[in-house]
């Protein structure tokens, strides 16, 4: 016998407790979330997710700088400068991208510095990757920093009034995937060649120091 009474699905009820990791907050009624993990979810895509902040990204920032310079002729630099050009006007991107990429185009913003903000945010997840989270997280911040490149403005609402407006958060996460698709390979290169240039000095006076114990000076080598 059936037991009509008991619903199959299982319908969220206030009294359920938040889906987010480690939360006890109570569910916002038909949302898997309480009301900050549901605001979370649906600024950054992720319950626990966070925007990273300039600080943070500062000191990576500065280091993909000057180590944009130092390789301002690679081919690969060229072509990752080039890369973000074809954005600005590309129609294979999705339409809500476009629409971002027509407002920064539109604002003058420069590919090598979209270039520049993508590789900041790829450093910290390079150097940090235990600490930012999950993956979706580093993929939203990687396509809102680069959609940032210019700040977005205001809009003007039907009675005249000025107000600003933030981005979506799944037209950052869907363009955040399409340049780590694109420039993923490059970006983690590129890293990998930064830190052997930040530590190549301290490896090199390593391996001098322990070539200096295996054979001392003093020892005649033939
Ligand atoms: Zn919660």
């Amino acid at each position: 016998m059936y037991d009509l009474k008991s619903p199959t699905v299982k319908l969220p009820r206030r009294t359920n407790a938040c889906a987010a990791e480690g939360c006890r907050g109570e569910c916002r009624s038909w949302s898997r979330y309480c009301t900050r993990h549901a605001r979370r979810m649906q600024k950054t895509r992720d319950p626990n997710g966070r925007v990273f902040s300039p600080k943070e990204l500062k000191a990576y920032r500065e280091m993909a700088a000057d180590h944009l310079i130092r390789k301002r002729n690679h081919p690969a630099v060229l072509a990752a400068s080039r890369y973000m050009h074809t954005c600005l006007t590309s129609p294979a991107l999705p339409a809500a991208v476009q629409t971002e990429m027509r407002r920064l185009y539109g604002e003058g913003a420069e590919p090598l510095e979209m270039l520049l903000r993508f590789l900041a945010v790829f450093g910290l997840m390079h150097f940090n990757a235990h600490a930012i989270g999950r993956d979706v997280v580093a993929t939203f911040n990687l396509g809102r920093a680069v959609l940032l490149t210019v700040p977005m403005g205001k809009r003007v609402s039907t009675s005249g009034r000025e107000y600003s407006y933030g981005l979506n958060a799944r037209v950052c996460e869907s363009y955040g995937q399409i340049l780590r698709d694109n420039l993923g390979l490059f970006a983690a290169q590129f890293w990998d060649d930064v830190e052997k240039t930040i530590h190549g000095p301290a490896l090199a006076s390593q391996a001098l120091k322990k070539a200096l114990e295996d054979v001392p000076m003093s020892e005649d080598v033939r």
